[in-house]
């Protein structure tokens, strides 16, 4: 029995084992999943400079437009002009061209205006893709060492799964029926080790007639507070060698 209890104990420790990679397993894509979305917000720095240049180019446009309202508007004085009977008619159409020429000038500065703005702004965008671009280099860096280190797990996981199912073979099949049956309810906790005289896992202090027998013979005893098995390891056992 003695051996059999120390390969269920064996058998617990890979079960811990694997129930720790699998942890690390499911929760490795949580946490790529929310660096990724952390690298894509922060392309935001981008796209609030490229709604700056939309607006620009809008701008411009209408201004353009403006200019062209405004040329159509000469081109009908011009022609009234030179329909114009008299001298005074004449003169009053010279200066409302004029000052529609004027006014075609000040759009013209406006536009210059805008378009010194829109380099600016084409500065600030590759600026600020240059900045994002080292940002998402740093976050996929860490993203591939996660998946580096998952892929890792994965292979990890396999390895002790085979080494579980060879070590289960070795196993008497009524212990590793009655482990079965426990690793159920008691959420994969079933060996409690015991190094002094309490439950290694629900710490009640174990009768000294029951630790008498534990430490004595090699049976196989279930904790009478949580129902685990019980393996001896007390140390002072060990020392001596007995
Ligand atoms: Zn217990």
């Amino acid at each position: 029995m003695k051996e059999g209890l120390e390969l269920l104990n064996l058998l617990q420790k890979h079960d811990d084992q694997t129930s720790n990679i699998e942890t690390t397993i499911k929760e490795i894509p949580i946490t790529i999943k929310t660096l990724e979305e952390e690298r894509d917000s922060k392309k935001n720095i981008i796209e609030n400079v490229k709604i700056k240049r939309q607006e620009n180019v809008k701008i411009r446009e209408q201004l353009e437009k403006k200019i062209l309202v405004i040329k159509e508007k000469i081109t009908k004085y011009r022609e009234q002009m030179n329909k114009s009977t008299t001298n005074k008619e004449y003169q009053g159409f010279i200066i409302e061209i004029k000052f529609e020429e004027d006014q075609i000038s000040a759009v013209e500065e406006k536009i210059i205006q805008r378009m010194l703005e829109f380099d600016e702004i084409m500065d600030e965008i590759r600026e600020r893709e240059d900045d994002f671009n080292h940002i998402a280099a740093d976050y996929n860096k860490r993203i591939k060492e996660l998946n580096d280190h998952l892929e890792y797990n994965k292979s990890k996981l396999k390895e002790e799964n085979s080494k579980k199912s060879e070590l289960r073979k070795k196993i008497p099949q009524n212990l590793l029926k009655a482990y079965d049956n426990l690793f159920q309810k008691k959420a994969g906790k079933v060996i409690s080790v015991v190094e002094t005289e309490f439950c290694g896992i629900c710490n009640i202090k174990i009768r000294p007639q029951l630790l008498n027998e534990i430490i004595s013979t090699n049976n196989l005893y279930i904790c009478e507070n949580c129902g685990r098995i019980l393996y001896k390891q007390i140390r002072a056992e060990e020392e001596t060698g007995s």
